[in-house]
């Protein structure tokens, strides 16, 4: 509803009318392009307002993928509408800089369940990890600042 109102969903139906999608109702007054053929965006399936569009022949409304686009279709009522485009660019951007990959450290894909969505966790870039002394799941340190490390480490799990 709200996204109906903010205009998203009606730019989602637009863009299924470009990439000649069969649009039809689906669950939680979403709607579900297939058979979309435009070459952007790159992914298998994606969301604009309530559309949720795939290049398949179908999305089963209870299967994961569908969860996780129906998470974006929440994120764009977040985020006003397609003002939402922008922000997620943005965040896709921040993720490649420090990973490498546009989805691991997205903010929007992360709050929409990256396995759901089909995207891996990543480490920081090797680069950043030595910068920061983390690489997202671990400490770094070379071998002659270990015991100040393990100390940080100790600090940290206390708190
Ligand atoms: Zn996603």
């Amino acid at each position: 509803m709200v996204n109906l109102a903010n205009g998203s969903t009606l730019a989602g139906l637009g863009v299924a009318a470009l990439g000649c999608a069969a649009t039809t109702r689906s669950a939680d007054g979403l709607f579900v392009g297939v058979r979309y053929r435009l070459p952007v965006p790159p992914a298998p399936a994606f969301c604009l307002g309530n559309v949720i569009m795939t290049r398949g022949d179908a999305i089963d409304p209870g299967s994961s993928l569908f969860r996780h686009e129906a998470r974006h279709a929440t994120q764009f009522a977040c985020c006003g509408g397609v003002a939402m485009i922008p922000l997620y660019l943005a965040a896709a951007g921040v993720s490649w800089v420090l990973t490498g990959d546009f989805g691991a450290r997205n903010v929007f894909e992360r709050r929409a369940g990256l396995a759901d969505g089909g995207y891996m966790d990543k480490p920081l870039r090797p680069a950043l990890g030595r910068v920061t002394g983390f690489n997202g799941s671990q400490w770094l340190r070379p071998p002659s600042t270990r015991s100040r490390a393990a100390f940080s480490r100790a600090s940290f799990s206390r708190t």
